[in-house]
């Protein structure tokens, strides 16, 4: 992600603005803002934090957050310190090091160019490659922890840094310790990537299938992957530039439900909806059940409850990608919410399902929080 304010710039600023830093455009100023060229500088950022008796909060590529209009009154720390590292050695799996706050993206530029397998799929995901850690990030087959020899941390009530293995990673689906159990409490510096030299197609996605057959290509090349996953990618909603267009990718979480709440799901869609729609809600059960787990898409949801394109002030649900909220230009944090407040009471009404938020919301009040969270008895 772009920097604002440069990567050379002072280590503290007092009330800087944080939209320019998300890639929602969206977001009050910070009443400090720490540059954050090094580990030590981290321990500094935390260190004013303390002295105000002030929160801090951790901000990457600002590619999955919703900050509020007010802005966060605390110390944001920003890493900014970069690089990609490989050992000289030519083994079939090799070790690759990177720095919290270099650009994902570049990331997996870096190791396709280079021959290397293994996270070609997470191409044109944004964000540092430090958050990529935070939620787990995965697509088209491919998720990080797949690759992760072991990550680097801050243990921030230490002031140590300690390595963490996988294993203590506790990864899942869009989620780790870093945003569940041990949330807060570590800042991530750094991690080792385990790529292979061999080829590791990973081709099992539907469009990503449909994109090589139409090519009629059978073992695409790795540069290849990459570019496939990139034009996906940019086919479905533009990578966000402006602040026109603005957003923080899936807003929604897709939901894993078992055969019971399954069941419960096709009565309501069976009530509520024309016959069609429990055709395609058999079709998707057909294709993503994993044993007694169905996955259904967040955005088989909302299209079904007609929500694309559906508009409040300046945050709209995008159209052919309902899992998206875009800021249409000039939207607040408030109109993000309200919208996707509204989505998910007409979703949870007209199917009984309960959407989660995915973006992490930040300098909202606890109030404001738990009104979010418990958007059903509302
Ligand atoms: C267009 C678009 C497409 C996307 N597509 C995908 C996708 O396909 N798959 C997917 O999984 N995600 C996707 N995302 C979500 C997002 O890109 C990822 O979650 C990304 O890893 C966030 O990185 P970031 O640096 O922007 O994090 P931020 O938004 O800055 O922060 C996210 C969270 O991580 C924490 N954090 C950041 N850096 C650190 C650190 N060094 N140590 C500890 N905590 C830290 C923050 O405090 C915050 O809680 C998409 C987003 C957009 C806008």
């Amino acid at each position: 992600m772009p920097n604002p304010a440069g990567d050379g710039g002072p280590l503290v600023r007092e009330s800087e603005l944080l939209k320019p830093y998300t890639t929602f455009k969206v977001g009050g100023p910070a009443r400090f803002f720490v540059n954050a060229g090094s580990a030590d500088e981290l321990c500094q950022g935390l260190a004013l934090a303390r002295k105000h008796s002030l929160p801090h909060f951790v901000l990457g590529g600002g590619s999955n957050v919703l900050i509020s209009d007010r802005g966060f009154d605390g110390v944001v720390l920003h890493p900014t310190f970069r690089g990609v590292s490989l050992p000289s050695v030519n083994t079939p799996e090799t070790h690759l090091k990177v720095l919290a706050g270099e650009v994902w993206d570049d990331v997996v530029g870096f190791t396709v160019a280079r021959g290397l397998w293994g996270i070609e799929n997470l191409s044109h995901i944004p964000g540092q490659a430090g958050a990529a850690l935070v939620q787990n990030i995965g697509a088209y087959g491919q998720q990080v922890s797949d690759v992760l020899e072991s990550a680097s941390a801050l243990e921030i009530a230490k002031g140590e840094q300690r390595v963490l293995s996988p294993a203590e990673c506790e990864f899942g689906y869009r989620r780790s310790i870093f945003n569940t159990t041990a949330r807060g409490q570590y800042i991530i510096l750094g991690m080792s990537l385990k790529l292979s030299r061999t080829p590791r197609r990973v081709l099992d996605y539907p469009d990503v299938r449909a994109y090589f057959d139409e090519r009629g290509i059978k073992e695409p090349a790795l540069a290849e992957i990459r570019q496939a996953i990139i034009s996906i990618r940019d086919r479905k909603f533009p990578f966000p530039r402006e602040e026109k267009g603005g957003n923080a990718g899936s807003f929604f979480k897709n939901l894993t439900i078992d055969e019971q709440e399954y069941e419960a799901l096709c009565e309501k869609v069976s009530r509520n909806f024309p016959p069609r729609e429990l055709g395609r809600l058999t079709e998707i059960r057909n294709r993503f059940s994993a044993g007694s787990q169905v996955k259904i898409p967040a955005a088989f949801l909302i299209d079904i409850c007609g929500l694309k394109g559906y508009r409040i002030g300046a945050a709209q649900v995008n159209e052919s990608q309902p899992l998206v909220l875009v800021n249409m230009g000039g939207a607040t944090a408030a109109d993000v919410l309200s919208l996707a407040l509204n989505v998910r009471r007409t979703v949870w009404a007209r199917t009984g399902a309960a959407l989660a938020i995915e973006p992490e919301l930040v300098g909202f009040s606890e109030q404001e929080s738990i009104e979010i969270h418990n958007f059903n008895t509302t």
